[in-house]
């Protein structure tokens, strides 16, 4: 299965990611988390991801692109994959398009702003291993360390109030269209993923059943 999962900040795609990544026995590649490596580890890439990331816009098309697909070149792709954060843009799109990767099938999963605003606002991340939770909903066994792997938690930078509504209108304005885009080739599957995690899986899993 290569899948592209495209859905606004905050609507669950890691978390959706990561289930499917499980029941099908194949790599993430997450965009935003290889930048926020890049981040923390202080490389050029990095240096350049970060005011884009901190101001809620995208990092350049040619860059992505560039990351990407040396990245599903890598063995572990062969057999599939799930790209999560992945093409964002008409032009990222068209670029995956033009490549040799074949995908199967896009995903979509729907929530609306004011869920998204909700979600995002409570959100913790582990530094360690990516895992998220929430202040409220899921809330970590311990407070302010990762069930999975015992890493601090913290709120991610592009998290912060005043960067979400700008998330969030880069995402309507530029990435929403490649919905159109994928369901004008019959590519595009829908769920919706506004109630728990588990009934926005089962919906995830149905949607991909065709
Ligand atoms: P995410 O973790 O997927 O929400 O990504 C965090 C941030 O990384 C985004 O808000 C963008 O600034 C940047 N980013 C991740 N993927 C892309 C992409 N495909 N194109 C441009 N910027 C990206």
């Amino acid at each position: 299965m290569k899948l592209i999962i495209l859905a606004a900040p905050g609507a669950g795609k890691g978390t959706q990611a990561e289930m499917l990544s499980k029941h099908f026995n194949i790599p993430t590649i997450s965009t935003g988390a290889i930048l926020r490596k890049n981040i923390a580890d202080g490389t050029e890439l990095g240096e350049i991801a970060q005011q884009y990331i901190n101001d809620g816009k995208f990092v350049p098309d040619d860059v992505m692109i560039n990351i990407v697909s040396k990245r599903l070149n890598e063995d572990d792709c062969k057999e599939g994959f799930i790209l999560d954060g992945f093409p964002r843009t008409i032009k990222q799109a068209e670029a995956l398009d033009e490549s040799d990767i074949d995908i199967d099938k896009v995903l979509t999963i729907e929530v609306d702003d004011e869920k998204i605003i909700e979600r995002l606002s409570g959100r913790l991340e582990c530094k360690a291993c990516g895992s998220t939770f929430h202040k409220e909903h899921r809330k970590p066994k311990t407070e302010g360390v990762c069930d999975n792997c015992g890493g601090a938690l913290t709120v991610r930078e592009d998290d912060k109030p005043e960067v979400i509504k700008d998330r969030l209108d880069t995402y309507h304005t530029q990435t929403e269209p490649l919905k159109e885009f994928y369901a004008n080739k019959g590519m595009l599957r829908t769920a919706i993923g506004q109630e728990e995690i588990a009934q926005t899986s089962a919906e995830v899993l149905k949607a991909l059943e065709d």
